[in-house]
């Protein structure tokens, strides 16, 4: 790291300048509207926060800015920080146990977890997974908490901690919950809890999914979200036995039964959506969609239709502890292998945008996802001795690169992680 240089003493009316930090290294980045810039010699100028410059490298000029640091890390590869749309925080230590089918898995592993996390314990618990989520370079995700009232307000505190944009919500659930609460209790704790929502940590309303919640739930839900302008993320047609018995409970398609409760909407996102009608695909354009091939493969859950899934905004989303862990770089490579096993694969381009920007919009935040002017400088330094093999040829396009860290990236890749310019994160 580099030392701040000591400054000279200001007078007190005068507001002192920020400092600028420059960094040297490869930039490679997702663009907001399309396509990927590429700089194998770039620059990263950083203030307040926030990125001011991004681009070829350039000498900084003199005499412009009194207070400038200078972290030189070529040859290594500067990316946006990870985006991971679909998490549950409680459920971490569950990560890889033997399933049997997603309702069998929730009654016999989730539910005793989350039933257990709340006080103390699930603010060590969320420190730990804010923690495990920076250290595979993830710096903005969508989260469910227990549903305990007290694990929302850790999971709020855990993620201030280290400054990361965060949707966070309780799974909220009135039909087979794992503590007694009435309809009521569980919309009137939702509400007062929608005081902690602010612009980077926004309180999500979070029906757990359609089986756990009574109609009633379902449109609360919906009417606390449009109250109090509130985003919404819930679990849509994960697996067939599920939408199954969604349509013997509630006589309708899946997406019906939420739309009718008024939860379709712009800030809506949903988790899976796999098992999906022509008209749902058509009625799912305005919102989003956490695409969760690591837990879909895990729970043989089935293969979301990527094409399909074009019509909204698609995210990636690790789903632990469906997931085996929080790495977006294995979500993205799981969507690649089954897609291409299914006819098609996406682009590694596809897909790292999915994994970065196209999260980023996905929830709404428009200042993440890329290195961009104005944006907030969350990035990752990815290590480019894991990412390139020694003696491979030195000038490869910006595809083959994409292509070697969606094959090659993951937690032993991630040298650093900057969160609003802060060093969250050094490998050891
Ligand atoms: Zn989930």
């Amino acid at each position: 790291m580099t030392s701040r240089p000591q400054r000279p003493p200001q007078a007190a009316s005068v507001r002192p300048q920020a400092d600028v930090t420059t960094y040297r290294g490869h930039v490679l980045t997702p663009r907001d509207d399309s396509g990927w810039a590429d700089w194998h010699d770039g620059r990263l100028d950083v203030q307040d926060g926030r990125i001011v410059y991004a681009g070829p490298w350039t000498a900084p000029g003199r005499g412009s800015t009194p207070h400038r640091r200078f972290t030189d890390l070529r040859p290594h590869i500067l990316f946006p920080g990870l985006v991971d749309t679909h998490a549950h925080v409680p459920q971490l230590p569950i990560c890889g146990v033997h399933p049997e089918s997603l309702l069998e898995w929730l009654r016999k592993w989730t539910f005793p977890l989350e039933r257990r996390f709340r006080g103390e314990r699930a603010l060590t618990l969320s420190r730990d997974f804010m923690h495990e989520m920076l250290v595979q370079g993830t710096t903005t995700a969508a989260l469910y908490t227990s549903a305990w009232p007290d694990s929302v307000e850790a999971g709020f505190a855990a993620a201030e901690e280290v400054g990361i944009h965060a949707w966070i919500g309780p799974p909220l659930m009135d039909d087979g919950a794992y503590r007694r609460v009435t309809t009521k209790r569980v919309l009137d704790e939702a509400s007062a809890l929608a005081k902690l929502d602010r612009p980077k940590l926004r309180f999500a309303v979070t029906p757990r999914f359609a089986l756990s919640c009574t109609r009633e739930l379902l449109e609360g839900c919906g009417d606390l979200a449009r109250r109090k302008n509130l985003p919404i993320q819930t679990h849509l047609a994960e697996q067939q036995a599920e939408c199954q018995a969604v349509r013997e409970r509630f006589g309708q398609e899946y997406l019906e039964v939420y739309e009718e409760a008024g939860l379709v909407t712009p800030r809506s996102l949903f988790a899976h959506s796999i098992w999906l009608t022509a008209r749902e695909w058509q009625h799912l354009a305005p919102c989003a969609i956490a695409h969760c091939p690591t837990s879909n493969v895990f729970l043989g859950s089935g293969v979301m239709n990527w094409q399909r899934a074009q019509v909204a905004r698609v995210g990636l989303g690790s789903d632990v502890g469906a997931g085996p862990d929080l790495s977006i770089f294995r979500v993205a490579r799981m969507s690649w292998t089954v897609h291409l096993l299914d006819g098609r694969a996406p682009s590694p381009a596809e897909l790292l945008r999915a994994a970065t920007v196209g999260g980023a919009q996905a929830l709404g935040f428009d200042d993440v996802g890329s290195l961009e002017k104005g944006k907030a400088a969350d990035f990752i330094v990815l290590d480019a001795r894991q990412i390139v093999p020694a003696g491979a040829p030195t000038a490869g396009s910006t595809e083959d690169l994409l292509s070697r860290i969606l094959h090659r990236a993951g937690r032993s890749a991630v040298k650093q992680v900057f969160v609003s310019g802060v060093l969250r994160h050094e490998r050891r």
